[in-house]
């Protein structure tokens, strides 16, 4: 056996430490390291139980914002539909030019009713109900203009 305060090596039946003289009986050098480790390793298993109800108490926290988030999209995505009059007004509008302009005033009105629809219901597609009003005016001024000056070259000539 070793003596616990200083270490050194003393026969198994000493009661004495001969180099420090502490008293070492058997019954309290058995008990004082067994109940050392003890304590030791019964806290780290302690605070390891506390730490896992955390988590758990953080986890159905977590799947209440998951649920919200799939929700928000299913609100927004009838908000993002495009108009259809919007749609068809601005790509009937680019036909038109490939027309020569003629069918413009029907594109006009066309962006200018699904200008008002989307704004009416809420709906996507403005803009492109206004370019669609842009360039079908744009159409319907260089017609009106080709014709005035067509106009004004017949009754002169
Ligand atoms: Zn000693």
């Amino acid at each position: 056996m070793f003596c616990p305060n200083c270490g050194f090596q003393l026969p198994d039946d000493a009661r004495f430490c001969s180099e420090c003289g502490t008293v070492l009986t058997p019954v309290s050098q058995s008990a004082a390291p067994e109940p050392a480790p003890a304590p030791v390793s019964a806290p780290a298993p302690q605070p390891a139980p506390v730490i896992q109800p955390a988590p758990s108490f953080a986890a159905p926290l977590q799947p209440e914002p998951s649920y919200d988030s799939p929700r928000t999209p299913i609100v927004y995505i009838p908000e993002q539909k495009n108009n259809i009059m919007c749609v068809v007004g601005f790509f009937s509008s680019l036909g038109t030019i490939l027309l020569g302009g003629i069918p413009s005033i029907v594109t006009l009105i066309l962006s200018i009713i699904g200008l008002v629809q989307a704004k009416k219901n809420n709906e996507r597609g403005r803009g492109l109900a206004i370019a669609g009003i842009i360039i079908s005016s744009v159409l319907v001024a260089s017609l009106t203009l080709g014709i005035i000056i067509g106009v004004i070259k017949n009754f002169y000539e």
